[in-house]
């Protein structure tokens, strides 16, 4: 009713911007009843896994894993989209806690059939850091499980580091000390990641894909220039280099030249269903051309 009554007052809505916010709303409903159910047990969220290669000799390392949310109404939703929308209104707590135990669990099945476990990369955002509860459900989580810290790995963003940076400092050394791996994500792609990287020793920073994907298209020549920069800057800081976004083969191979350590990417495998994931680790590594 409210918006044939609204009378003048409103007029500056037009119709459009009313559907639009109706329409956010809408979105913002069924994400919240989506995560409120993954407590009663059924999910639509799940992870998907993308290999991590050795560049040198394709050998599957570790997995990024990555959320995916198939909503019955509005099928598959970007994780971009409805990632930012839990970090808004605080479901990324719940949904975060269900990709980091979904993570672990399946460490555990690696760790228990594979002689070789790969490692598991996990997105971690800004809330998730500064919720006091954070350290407290990932020991129980890592203790009721029997995994290994040392397979466990998380992924932040400079965004991270740029609010309260003291105190996520301080969480990053306890979880550097539990044992967890710590990797720089999207490096390049936001602010001033430089000083960051000089306050804390990340193990991995990964080079953002909108460098990798512009090397051999026309802006390539400063792209190149910047790839072989940010891999010679990791190593001078003692870090492995992990490329994302790798799309073509002469990507893959300026990469190789240049002393990239690890890939990931399309043109190596795509973010896969555990089923999927599996029949590549047992195979253990990736031809590559
Ligand atoms: P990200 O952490 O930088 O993840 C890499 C993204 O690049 C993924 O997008 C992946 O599917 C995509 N990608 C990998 N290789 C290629 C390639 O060769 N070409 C192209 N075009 N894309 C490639 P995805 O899965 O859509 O995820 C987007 C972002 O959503 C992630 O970026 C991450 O920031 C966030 N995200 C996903 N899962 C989680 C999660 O569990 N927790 C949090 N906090 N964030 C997550
Ligand atoms: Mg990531
Ligand atoms: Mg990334
Ligand atoms: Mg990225």
């Amino acid at each position: 009713s409210s918006a044939q009554d609204g009378g003048g007052e409103f007029a500056f809505f037009s119709e459009e911007m009313q559907n639009d916010a109706r329409e956010s709303m809408r979105f913002g409903t069924y994400l919240r009843r989506s995560v409120e159910s993954i407590a009663l047990g059924g999910s639509e969220f799940e992870l998907h896994y993308q290999p991590v290669v050795e560049l040198k000799t394709g050998r599957i390392v570790s997995a990024e894993a990555l959320l995916r949310w198939n909503h019955r109404r509005l099928g598959s939703v970007s994780p971009e989209k409805f990632i930012a929308e839990a970090e808004r209104n605080d479901l990324i707590y719940p949904l975060g806690g269900f990709a980091l135990s979904s993570a672990v669990e399946q460490l555990a099945r690696w760790q228990r059939n594979f002689e070789f476990a790969p490692g598991i990369a996990v997105n971690v955002s800004v809330k998730q850091f500064q919720d006091p509860a954070f350290g407290g459900q990932l020991r129980a989580l890592l203790a009721g499980t029997g995994v290994s810290p040392s397979l466990l790995e998380f992924e932040i963003t400079e965004r991270v580091l740029m609010s309260d940076t003291d105190r996520t400092l301080s969480v990053l050394q306890l979880l550097r000390d539990m044992g967890i791996r710590l990797l720089l994500d999207d490096l390049g792609s936001g602010y001033s990641s430089l000083q960051y990287l000089l306050k804390f020793r990340f193990d991995v920073l990964k080079i953002d894909r909108s460098f990798v994907s512009s090397i051999g298209s026309d802006v390539g020549t400063q792209s190149r220039e910047v790839s072989r920069s940010i891999i010679d800057l990791a190593h001078s800081l003692n870090c492995d280099v992990i490329a994302e976004g790798i799309e073509t083969a002469e990507q893959l191979r300026y990469l190789i030249d240049q002393g990239c350590d690890y890939g990931q990417g399309f043109f190596l495998a795509r973010p896969l269903p555990v089923d999927q994931f599996n029949k590549l680790l047992i195979a253990g590594k990736i031809e590559l051309p």
